[in-house]
């Protein structure tokens, strides 16, 4: 994939969480403070024009993305976004093309980014409980369909338990029953970006 089909593939997964910013806001809402849509969106639609400009290489576009997400997303997710994107970025230095092993290489070293930074684990009801999975699944060289499918079930599986980080953790048990906003989001970047990575 070239970089004009990153481009586009970057504008769709934008165009996907800018639609879904009013139910996002809802699920924040819900077990946080109803900010996340109207943070997500903010940043995204800021990356969606930042798709305008020439980049000499992936790492050059992906750290613009990381930077303008750490800038404009506020919160928890902003910083934790940013730094998704930023690890993502190293793998592509001087690349100008991107394919399934570049792909599943820059997600799990973004994913091991986002753990750092955040420091919750698969079950703390967060992000990291739907692209952990996700980033095994890849390096596992498993179909975008079975990939979709993990994200969608471990992302549905959030509801069902307790939150451990975040806002979301001051609730305790009344957390349950609420999908997480975060594990949301990162299903609707995953739903938006499978398919065919040549
Ligand atoms: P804030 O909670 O600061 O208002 P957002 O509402 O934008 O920020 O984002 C909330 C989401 O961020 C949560 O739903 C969760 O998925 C994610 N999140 C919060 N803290 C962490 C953490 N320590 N590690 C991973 N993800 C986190
Ligand atoms: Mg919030
Ligand atoms: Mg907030």
């Amino acid at each position: 994939m070239d970089i004009e089909k990153v481009k586009s593939k970057v504008i769709a997964l934008s165009n996907i969480i800018i639609e879904n910013e009013e139910y996002l806001t809802d699920l924040d809402r819900a077990i946080g403070d109803g900010d996340h849509g109207f943070n997500m969106a903010k940043g995204f639609n800021k990356v969606k024009d930042a798709m305008n400009d020439d980049y000499k290489d992936l790492k050059t576009l992906f750290n613009k993305i990381a930077m303008t997400l750490i800038s404009n997303v506020g919160g928890a997710s902003g910083p934790l976004y940013g730094t998704f994107f930023m690890k993502f970025a190293q793998v592509f230095d001087g690349d100008i093309e991107l394919d399934k092993n570049s792909f599943s290489k820059a997600f799990s070293d973004g994913v091991d980014g986002v753990i750092m930074r955040g420091k919750a684990q698969v079950g703390d009801k967060t992000m990291v409980d739907v692209l952990y999975p996700v980033a095994e699944a890849l390096k596992n060289d498993s179909s975008f369909d079975e990939i979709l499918k993990i994200a969608q079930e471990k992302m549905e599986k959030t509801k069902e338990i307790k939150a451990r980080k975040g806002r979301a953790a001051y609730l305790g048990d009344r957390s349950i029953g609420h999908i997480d906003p975060g594990a949301y989001s990162s299903y609707l970047c995953i739903k938006s970006i499978v398919g065919d990575l040549n």
